[in-house]
Formats: structure tokens, C-alpha cells, sequence
């Protein structure tokens, strides 16, 4: 499944504070959806375990698979909107009632730093929400234990990819004067 991302090796500026080696083309991920099927279904099985009421993703590319397994488990869906003018900070559309107590998974295409789900899931407590498990097609680097041990919810990478990844101002790769690989899409979060 990674090599439908075309990874690339480099110095990239992730869009998020950090930069990271390794690049991926999440929208060649999503170009075929039949491709993702099997792991789609692989996510919604780790997740139904987990009884949950709606699954939440942060757009772009978490929100589309978040769509799919939602429809797969016949729960809701709730998109997170990236706030404007905040870095990694994420909004979740109204709903009638209220999620207050909802039982949500938040599934995103590849988690690396971790800050989209980081800000999803405060998002969701703060609306009153349990966040249950994180969900993802790919893990990277750290990601697979920092997600439990920092987020304190179960994580489920259907693949790990090994890479690096830094905070801006501590980028081994800057201080070493290696200029940024140019990625030809615009950069996404992880
Ligand atoms: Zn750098």
C-alpha cells in the first residue's frame, strides 16, 4: 500500500512545524478507491471491536477514508475542518443533539508527528465525546508508540513506514545546510 504514495526520501517541510526524510502523495493513494478497499476493511474490522457511534477524520485524506468506514460499520461520520489561522487546530460540524458521549474512532491516511489526530481528539473531548482508537493506512516513524503512550488511545496502522521527522527548529537536515526537496503536490499534513 505504500508504494501507491510514491514515497520519496529527502528534506521536506511536512506543513505542520516539522520536518521530516520521507514524502508521500496522499492524493496517488486515493486516485482508485477499489485499491483501498481491503484495507478500508481491515480499519473498520479493528474498529468495530471498539463499538463506536460515528468515525472522524481530519480532511483531507483522513476525512475520505474516515467517510468509507464509516459507511462500511453504518455509523456517523464527522469531518475535521482545519481551523484558519491555526497551525494544526481542527473543528467538527454541528450536529443535532450533540456528540456528548459518543463512543468515536478518528482515522487518518498517515500519521507521523501525530498533530491533525492530536487536535481531532481534543476537538472530540472537548465537544464531550470519548475518543475510543486511532486508526491509520500508515504509520510513521515514532508514530506506532507515540499515538498510545502521548494520545492514550489504542492505535491501528495497517502498515508502518520507517522515516524521520523533526520539529522545525530542531531539523538535523536544516542544520546541516540540505536544502528542501521540492514535493510537486502541496504539502500535507501527516
Ligand atoms: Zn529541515
Amino acid at each position: 500500500m505504500v508504494r501507491l504514495a510514491r514515497p520519496r526520501s529527502g528534506h521536506f517541510d511536512l506543513g505542520t512545524g516539522y520536518h521530516g526524510d520521507l514524502w508521500l502523495d496522499l492524493d496517488a493513494l486515493f486516485l482508485r478507491p477499489s485499491r483501498l478497499r481491503p484495507h478500508v476493511r481491515w480499519l473498520g474490522e479493528r474498529l468495530r471491536e471498539h463499538a463506536v457511534d460515528a468515525v472522524c477524520g481530519p480532511l483531507e485524506g483522513g476525512a475520505f477514508l474516515a467517510y468509507a468506514v464509516a459507511d462500511l460499520l453504518g455509523v456517523a461520520f464527522l469531518a475535521g475542518y482545519r481551523s484558519p489561522g491555526e497551525v494544526a487546530g481542527y473543528h467538527l460540524p454541528a450536529v443535532d443533539g450533540g456528540i456528548g458521549g459518543w463512543r468515536v474512532a478518528v482515522v487518518d491516511d498517515a500519521v507521523n508527528a501525530g498533530t491533525a489526530v492530536a487536535a481531532c481528539l481534543e476537538e472530540l473531548r472537548g465537544r464531550g465525546a470519548v475518543p475510543v482508537a486511532v486508526a491509520a493506512l500508515m504509520s510513521l516513524g515514532e508514530a506506532s508508540a507515540m499515538v498510545p503512550a502521548r494520545l492514550g488511545v489504542p492505535f491501528y496502522p495497517a502498515s508502518t513506514v520507517p522515516s524521520r521527522a523533526w520539529p522545525a527548529e530542531r531539523c538535523p537536515l536544516c542544520a546541516d545546510g540540505i536544502p528542501y526537496a521540492d514535493p510537486v503536490a502541496q504539502p500535507r499534513s501527516a
